[in-house]
């Protein structure tokens, strides 16, 4: 079953292969062990995309690996795996080595939880298990390299790339799934669903993500799909939250909304996802979303308030607007109605107090922006979210609820020295 393949053969490009992460693989292997780049960045590297990061895999034990590198760390309880980080401050790297991890399918893990003298258990110490619906609690047992394939999600997303030798290794025919451009779940996609249902969701984000590429879901791995969403509802929220936010922020939330309409997902993922599949095709959220793509295809950064500020905007409106009838103060009424948003829309996430402090602030700033008189100008400008909350008006002008002239004041303004300015202000009379 296991398949080596040349690189006359799968036609990786050495030139996107990371040089650290290259030399990650020749240090481990010149200490005698086994060592690849594996998972996504295979992945990409067969279909022409450069990795955004690269992570290796090997039969060296955490502290084996740590003992081989200058800067290492071993992080994480449950998966323990060691970061080896090259250079410093912003321009440093870090490189995730993953100790092969055995596969145990749901018989199996129930043999170890109820079995601790199995082999399987004995290797690492410690105990896979899984609870009475079959969902993976526990999966630190080191294992072999067939198993580590196996115990993977899609056959694309499964196979191994020695940057030394220029071999792939494929157990699960993910060379030929590539080929063919079809996602596919290895093993038996209602049970790997029921092992981990956050799987259903990495099915959408890559099919979103290829779905440019001509890649779809086989038939096989798409039907369950739906009957298993309401395992997610077991999920923690602060987990769905950042699953969530990756559908949405790298690079692929207009082609995410087509594939959970396609697959029939459009209700009961989350709740806040929901609303935004919902909102999708209102002008500001597509502009949102839209915006959000294209920021991350020129690299540029994104924020998750700022995302959520714009799908959240109307709730906030109404709000607010309900506030003011029963003739509470602007200010006060505009903070309740933030409030309440938040209460209702956003749940038990990690990051909470920072990402509504951003959401606000983007939101309080908005009926400011009518102020150009006085000083209220240059402290907006001086302020340091200005430019998120600038930009949130941006795309109200773009879609029609505040006036284009509003926008580019605000754009002249910021870009003015102090005598443009007050050119600027006097015009605003
Ligand atoms: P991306 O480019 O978005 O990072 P990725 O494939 O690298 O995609 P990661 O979340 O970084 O995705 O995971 C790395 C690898 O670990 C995957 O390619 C897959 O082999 C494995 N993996 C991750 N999450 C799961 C999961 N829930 N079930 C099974 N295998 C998983
Ligand atoms: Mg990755």
């Amino acid at each position: 079953r296991r398949e080596e393949v040349p690189a006359s053969v799968h036609g990786i490009d050495p030139e996107l292969v990371d040089r650290r992460a290259a030399d990650v693989v020749a240090t481990l292997k010149q200490a005698g062990f086994a060592a690849y780049i594996v998972g996504g960045a295979v992945r990409d590297l067969l279909l022409g995309l450069r990795p955004k990061d690269f992570d290796v895999a090997t039969d060296a034990t955490p502290e084996q690996v740590k003992s081989l590198f200058r800067r290492a760390f071993i992080i994480g309880r449950r998966f323990r795996i060691v970061h080896v980080v090259h250079g410093r401050g912003r321009e440093h790297e870090v490189i995730e080595v993953s100790t092969f991890r055995a596969y145990l399918d749901n018989a199996a893990a129930g043999q170890v939880s109820g079995n601790e003298k199995t082999s399987k258990a004995q290797l690492s110490g410690m105990q896979h298990a899984v609870d009475a619906s079959g969902r993976v609690l526990r999966d630190n047992v080191w294992g072999p390299q067939d198993e580590d394939a196996t115990r993977r999600d899609f056959t694309i997303n499964a196979m191994y790339y020695d940057p030394v030798s220029q071999i792939v290794v494929d157990y699960h025919k993910g060379l030929q799934d590539a080929r063919k451009k079809t996602l596919r779940m290895i093993g038996e996609p209602t049970l790997r669903y029921r092992e981990d249902p956050v799987r259903i969701i990495r099915a959408v984000r890559f099919a979103a993500k290829l779905s440019a590429l001509g890649f779809a879901i086989d038939a096989k791995t798409a039907a369950p799909l739906r009957q298993s969403q309401a395992l997610l509802a077991d999920v923690p929220q602060s987990r769905m939250f950042d699953e969530m936010l990756k559908l949405l922020q790298t690079g692929h939330a207009i082609a995410t909304i087509e594939q959970l309409r396609k697959l029939g997902l459009t209700q009961g993922i989350y709740p806040l996802l929901d609303l935004i599949v919902q909102r999708a095709d209102t002008a500001f959220v597509k502009a949102a979303l839209l915006d959000t793509d294209r920021r991350v295809s020129q690299d540029k950064p994104v924020a998750p308030s700022f995302l959520l500020a714009c799908v959240l905007w109307q709730d906030v409106r109404d709000g607010w607007t309900e506030r003011l009838n029963q003739r509470q103060y602007p200010l006060p009424a505009l903070q309740d109605a933030i409030d309440e948003v938040f209460d209702q829309r956003i749940g038990d996430v990690s990051g909470r107090g920072k990402l509504a402090a951003d959401m606000r602030e983007i939101w309080v700033m908005q009926p400011r922006f009518d102020k150009r008189l006085g000083r209220t100008p240059c402290s907006m400008v001086a302020q340091p979210r200005f430019r998120a909350g600038f930009d949130f008006l941006r795309l109200r002008a773009d879609v029609g609820e505040v006036e284009e002239a509003l926008a580019e004041w605000w754009q002249d303004f910021q870009a003015a020295d102090d005598e443009r300015r007050e050119d600027l202000m006097d015009q605003a009379r």
